[in-house]
């Protein structure tokens, strides 16, 4: 404050700018500068003020490029505002850039994207997860204050395991989707990163609200009010964690069992979420992504002989490995013959999930388990989709109950941390932070 708004967000840029971690797509200095002058002036008000933004490069902003990390919308422009985005303006945050991530969020490690893997601040020979992964890095390094990371199947939570930072999935509904670009409709959820728990609540406050462009939005609000009970805790059985983070997960339990009832509970289910979540995900994404023909958005060619030959080839060449096999997988899942063999297989998977966390809540107020099974990965280390895919396994259940789940950097394995998942009934992100207060 003292040495004024101006200063600060410039030497903020300036680290912006180097791009260390390679967290940012695209950098907004222009438009910090004028915000934070704006600010010095009196004239940037609300419950942001003066705080630099990060905004994951799947969530449109108008005037700058989105680029979802494809080549397919490297250069897209979109023409309006997420609903997000419209309200972190209204409370006048200070937007620093687009952050790095999986290509259309398809991954776990950032390793997808067209422009590059992002490096862990905690350790650079590492990922730093996905998708999210430059909206956790410009956190855990320093180049902002708070982000925006959008979840899918985890793609906030892993990130925030991987570098240390907070990241919470609101509840299906909370946030409204409205210019976020589709991955998987029925299962996202844009939602906020932060390097505490009061400055993801502020943020979570800002998102949160009533907005009839998503017709799924529950036109609800959120403030954060701290709850105060006697929590009663679920270790849930069926998540899973290598054996040294297993470990440092029992210590933290046998510490809990101090000031919380805690008890173990099986949601048999969950032993199916994993196969039912992709199932359901790239089903999804390959109907969402019908849409990049190189007609309307992005990437194109010049016209070819044929209309035939010129979509297959802007495809070919517009998206990268990982997204195609899904779009080829999403389509094999819907196709008639295989839908009621897969699909609907795994709709009735998600409805036992949804019925297992149900009957759970009835008896407690949080789940709880490491939110990924292992530390970051080594850059490369993962080569097979299958084992990256299994990484998931501890998030995505969230995601297809629509349930909210934080992660608190809560645990440390060899020198590197790893969050506690923080999983809650529809609607309880109050008690979730609330208790993450009180064990951190
Ligand atoms: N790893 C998950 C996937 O690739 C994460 C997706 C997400 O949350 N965007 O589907």
């Amino acid at each position: 404050e003292s040495e004024g708004a101006l200063n600060c967000v410039e030497k903020l840029m300036k680290e912006v700018k180097k791009n260390r971690y390679n967290s940012f797509i695209t950098v907004t200095e222009e438009i910090a500068l004028s915000q934070a002058e704006e600010y010095e002036k009196g004239k940037l008000k609300g419950k942001l003020a003066g705080i630099p933004v990060a905004i994951k490069d799947n969530i449109s902003t108008a005037g700058i490029r989105t680029t979802c990390a494809s080549k397919m919308l490297h250069d897209y422009v979109p023409p309006f505002d997420a609903h997000v985005v419209e309200r972190l303006k209204e409370e006048g945050a200070i937007i620093v850039g687009k952050t790095n991530m999986d290509e259309f969020a398809m991954g776990t490690t950032t390793e997808t994207s067209y422009f590059g893997v992002v490096r862990n601040p905690r350790d650079e020979s590492r990922v730093a997860g996905g998708s999210s992964g430059g909206s956790a890095s410009s956190i855990a390094g320093g180049e902002t204050v708070l982000s925006l990371g959008s979840d899918t199947g985890g793609s906030i939570r892993c990130p925030a395991s991987f570098t240390g930072v907070y990241g919470l999935k609101p509840t299906y509904g909370l946030v409204s989707r409205y210019g976020l670009i589709p991955y998987a409709n029925s299962l996202e959820q844009i939602g906020p990163m932060a390097a505490s728990l009061d400055d993801l609540a502020l943020l979570l406050e800002v998102i949160a609200g009533r907005d009839q462009r998503d017709s799924t939005n529950a036109g609800r609000e959120f403030r954060f009010e701290f709850v105060e009970k006697d929590f009663k805790v679920g270790i849930v059985k069926e998540m899973k964690a290598n054996e040294k983070v297993m470990a440092a997960f029992e210590e933290f339990v046998e510490k809990l069992k101090k000031v919380a009832k805690v008890k173990e509970i099986s949601l048999p289910s969950l032993n199916y979420a994993l196969p039912a979540y992709y199932v359901i995900a790239m089903s999804e994404a390959s109907s969402n992504l019908a849409r990049y023909d190189g007609v309307r958005y992005g990437y194109t060619l010049e016209k070819l002989d044929s209309w035939r030959k010129f979509f297959a080839k802007v495809r070919a060449e517009g998206f990268g490995e990982e997204v195609k096999r899904r779009i080829m997988m999403g389509s094999f899942a819907l196709s008639t013959g295989y839908y009621g063999k897969y699909y609907l297989k795994a709709l009735k998977v998600r409805t036992l999930v949804i019925n297992d966390f149900k009957r759970a809540f009835e008896s407690f107020d949080i789940l709880i388990s490491p939110t990924m099974p292992d530390v970051a990965f080594k850059i490369g280390e993962i080569k097979d989709p299958v084992t990256m895919y299994y990484a998931d396994v501890n998030t995505v259940p969230a995601n297809l109950a629509g349930i909210p789940a934080l992660s608190v950097p809560l645990l440390e394995v060899d020198g590197l941390p790893v969050g506690v998942q923080l999983m809650g009934n529809h609607f309880s992100e109050s008690a979730l932070i609330s208790f993450g207060k009180i064990v951190e």
